[in-house]
């Protein structure tokens, strides 16, 4: 299992940073809290502005993450839509380290036809909890005497061969597959070759020719390097390190096609059989020093949507030893827990709230809002004049900075057209006009209510 989730992390790595890229768009400008060394929070720093008040209390909770003293508990952040919930979460997890995994899982996406509730929020736990592998191989360095290649039987196109390899000790024969006799052909690998095998995964690596042989071949070619076989050590160990996520080892393991259903995303449902073998497994590797375990962050926007079911799995998933810092945002009030009669704030039930750490955002004033409008534009390198920027921080107060954002890159899009070079007053006008607000939309649709089916 381990050669199946080492193999596996380098092609993870890839998915995850293409899924990134879709997911943090909004969010790329923050870097961190934007705190100094004694955990104050400076106006203007690491792409974070203002909230002065709910990032110096996310810095706190940030040190308590660090010592490990947050174990059973969650945190909620609670305010006013786009007051930065969202940036405050994703900052908290970068300043856990690049490797600490960040998964964000919006309330209503839980319920799908596809899986359970209870599944789903098991696999986002499950994602939000990195393992650190590492694995040591061994490498064989020698100089190749000789290499046989065998004909492929008819119809099976697959190859079987033999390699002579010699170390200053002995001569020894290596059976080739099909996968090094590919390595061998794309390196191009001749007799005289220095070269090493990487045990673990049959990686061939040319080093150059050998000192000896080389004077049989054309030694002026520029990519020819003389290194003489080294006496003795001939057989190195070498240290991997990977980091997968404990979902990421369950899809490896429970679907015949392994990773290539992290590809599609279509993972299913997963036995808790797989589950379990996985979890003995990875608490073996870590005893054996093979492993190490890093909880990462799983931020649950618009919490208030879950209903009991979750909240009570929530509950019994927070004291789980392989448990990831539980990161709640929602903007509502007093509100109905679903799936019950009952009221309570923010629409979570009182034994989690309990167990509950809650930061509260406040809405931003005029020279937040032009300076996050500011650090918007920089992040999508678009010009904008100062009277652009002066009309911009008015939408932005009087719609929503979600809306001043988005108008960014549309207004940017419209001065380009013009072969302007920065965004101005008129492009933003235009933009205004022709995309509405949730307000004005709102507005629009009663207007109009009658030619709407409701
Ligand atoms: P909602 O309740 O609607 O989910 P939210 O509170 O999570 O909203 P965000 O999505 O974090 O709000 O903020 C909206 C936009 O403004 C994002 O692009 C975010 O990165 C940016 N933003 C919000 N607050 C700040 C801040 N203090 N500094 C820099 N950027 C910010």
């Amino acid at each position: 299992m381990a050669a199946a989730a080492a193999d596996a992390a380098v092609k993870v790595a890839e998915i995850r940073d293409l899924t990134r890229i879709e997911r943090i768009g909004a969010h790329s400008h923050i870097r961190g809290l934007g705190l100094d060394d004694t955990l104050e929070p400076r106006q203007t720093s690491q792409g974070m502005v203002g909230q002065l008040q709910a990032r110096r209390a996310a810095g706190v909770v940030l040190e308590m993450i660090k010592g490990g003293k947050i174990a059973g508990r969650a945190i909620l952040l609670a305010g006013q839509p786009g007051t930065g919930k969202t940036a405050i979460a994703m900052a908290m997890a970068q300043a856990l380290g690049t490797d600490t995994p960040f998964t964000t899982l919006a309330g209503s996406e839980i319920f799908s036809l596809e899986m359970s509730k209870t599944e789903a929020l098991t696999q986002a736990f499950r994602k939000s909890i990195g393992i650190r592998i590492k694995e040591e191989t061994e490498i064989i360095e020698g100089e190749v005497v000789e290499i046989q290649i065998d004909r492929p039987a008819t119809g099976t196109g697959a190859k079987v061969g033999k390699l002579i390899m010699k170390t200053t000790e002995m001569e020894t024969i290596y059976d080739l597959g099909n996968k090094m006799i590919e390595s061998l052909t794309k390196e191009k690998i001749q007799a005289g070759d220095i070269i090493t095998i990487d045990k673990a995964t049959g990686k061939i690596t040319k080093l150059g020719r050998s000192f000896t042989r080389a004077r049989d071949y054309d030694a002026s070619g520029p990519e020819t390097r003389f290194i003489q076989c080294p006496e003795g050590e001939l057989q190195k160990r070498k240290e991997v390190i990977h980091t997968v996520s404990l979902h990421e080892i369950d899809v490896i393991n429970s679907r015949t096609q392994g990773f290539l259903a992290l590809f599609s995303g279509d993972t299913g449902e997963i036995k808790s059989e797989v589950r379990e073998q996985i979890n003995a497994k990875v608490s073996e590797w870590r005893e054996e020093g093979k492993a190490d375990i890093i909880p990462g962050v799983l931020f649950i926007d618009e919490v208030h949507m879950l209903d009991i079911e979750c909240f009570s799995f929530l509950n019994r998933a927070l004291e789980n030893e392989l448990a990831p810092v539980v990161i709640m945002a929602t903007n509502r009030g007093i509100t109905r827990i679903r799936g019950t009669h009952y009221s309570s704030p923010h629409g979570i039930p009182l034994d989690l709230l309990d167990r509950t750490i809650i930061i509260s955002t406040s809405p931003y004033d005029e020279r937040d809002i032009r300076d996050i409008l500011k650090i918007r534009c920089e992040e999508e390198d678009c010009e904008i004049s100062d009277d652009g920027l002066l009309i911009l921080t008015r939408i932005g107060m009087e719609a929503s900075l979600r809306y001043a954002i988005q108008l960014i890159s549309l207004a940017y899009l419209v001065a380009t057209r013009r072969k302007g070079t920065e965004i101005t007053v008129e492009d933003i006008k235009k933009v205004y006009t022709l995309f509405l607000d949730e307000v004005r939309s709102t507005a629009f649709l009663k207007e109009y209510q009658d030619q709407f089916m409701f």
